[in-house]
């Protein structure tokens, strides 16, 4: 399947962690993301993608029971690309600049 680019966490009353990942599809153009259960191989199909967690903390919840301390982590690795991608465009963005007002 895709690479996993976010979690979402939630904690049993009995102090059990549960996660639902959020994974991109980079086979599909443009790609897709698919929201799957960890535990269960719960995934339904995201029309919307900005209520993800909501769905996620229902799964958890009702599911298995997780309804405690629902939160997201973005992946590790998605997000020292990106911390690595924002200065390159940066850099790029100030020479167009430069190139413009010469
Ligand atoms: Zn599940």
């Amino acid at each position: 399947m895709g690479a996993p680019i976010r979690h979402y966490t939630a904690t049993t009353p009995g102090g059990e962690v549960f996660t639902a990942n959020v994974e991109r599809d980079f086979r599909y153009d443009p790609y897709r993301d698919f929201l799957v259960c960890a535990h269960c191989g719960w995934s339904p199909s995201l029309l919307t993608t900005g209520k993800t967690i909501d769905m996620a903390g229902e799964h958890l919840a009702s599911a298995h029971g997780a309804v405690h301390g629902l939160s997201q982590q973005e992946n590790e690795s998605f997000r020292k690309a990106r911390l690595i991608v924002l200065p390159i465009a940066a850099v790029l963005l100030i020479g167009l600049f430069v190139c413009l007002r010469s």
